[in-house]
């Protein structure tokens, strides 16, 4: 049975949002990695990248809005030549700023000032490490990753996130490395807390769990290791009905690094835009009609539903 049908037999649907609590934007998907995991499939050839011009709607929906938190998202939403405009801005507005780093971007030509930059503007840093071992994480996001995601977050303590700061907040983010459910968040949160802890003095705030979703790259792994359709039962069969209101489409909206506007960033990747009746791109934004809207569903969304969720 697939995703709607499921939410039809729970008479859930139709499945409306519950406001926008976050406007999530995709600053393009160019990365300096390139992660067997990505639901993106971001990596250094991409050339799609949000326009200033763009950015200029961004900031003008987060004036006019009642928005107060921008989520920053790509590929590595650093790489952007608006990046630090856009954050600037935002901070201005009295917004919140979330930016999802892969880490390694610091070490990259140009980046020597951008933790700095992120202290400065007290961003709020949600970072993925798919392990706590050198295996783990070098297998999945290519060699070197590990000791540079570890030196990241040195630098990054120092620098005073992750260290019970109210303003200087960091997040780690784990997904599997493979086709299975993460285990409870309390529970990895606190083994991730001692292995880092103990081993290279390293603290964080907290520890998301994040299901892998059955698109990108990880779907053409699980394609090609024919792995595809046991996964998707595996998800289908871990539905848990009291996750439903918590999805991230109930409460942030998505934009796309060419304006358009999805109910997640799922969606972008499987080319779903919001429904017809709902403004398609930022430059038409109406708060109104959209904090309501009826969001579109597939079959990938059993990965935001399965088990624990993925919040
Ligand atoms: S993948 Fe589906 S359930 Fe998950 S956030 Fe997107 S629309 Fe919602």
């Amino acid at each position: 049975m697939g995703f709607n049908e499921t939410l039809r037999d729970f008479r859930l649907l139709p499945l409306k949002s519950i406001g926008i609590e976050i406007l999530q934007v995709n600053l393009g998907y160019r990365c300096n990695m390139a992660c067997k995991h990505c639901h993106v499939q971001a990596g250094s050839a991409r050339e799609e990248m949000m326009a200033r011009g763009t950015v200029e709607q961004v900031i003008a929906v987060l004036k006019e809005s009642r928005i107060k938190t921008l989520d920053l998202t790509g590929g590595a939403p650093e790489l952007s030549p608006h990046f630090r405009y856009l954050i600037r801005t935002a901070r201005e507005l009295g917004c919140h700023v979330m930016v999802r780093s892969n880490l390694t971007i610091l070490f990259e030509e140009g980046m020597e000032d951008l933790a700095d930059f992120l202290r400065q503007a007290e961003v709020e840093i949600i970072a993925s490490l798919p392990s706590y071992r050198e295996d783990g994480v070098d297998r999945v996001r290519g060699k070197e990753t590990f000791r540079k995601s570890i030196q990241a977050l040195k630098i990054l303590n120092r620098l005073g996130f992750g260290t019970h700061s109210t303003t200087l907040k960091l997040n780690l983010v784990y997904n599997p490395q493979g086709a299975f459910l993460p285990p409870a968040q309390s529970a990895i949160e606190e083994e991730y807390k001692r292995a880092l802890g103990g081993n290279f003095g390293i603290t964080f705030d907290r520890l998301y769990t994040f299901v892998n979703m059955p698109i990108g790259r990880f779907r053409e792994f699980l394609i090609r290791t024919n792995a595809f359709e046991k996964y998707m039962e595996r998800l289908t069969s871990a539905f848990n009905r009291e996750t439903i209101n918590g999805i991230m489409c109930r409460h942030l909206l998505n934009i796309g690094w060419d304006g358009r506007v999805y109910d997640c960033d799922f969606n972008q990747m499987m080319g779903l835009p919001v429904q017809r009746n709902y403004p398609q791109h930022i430059k038409d934004f109406e708060y109104e009609l959209l904090q309501r809207r009826e969001i579109t569903f597939g079959d990938h969304c059993f990965g935001c539903s399965a088990g624990q969720g993925s919040t």
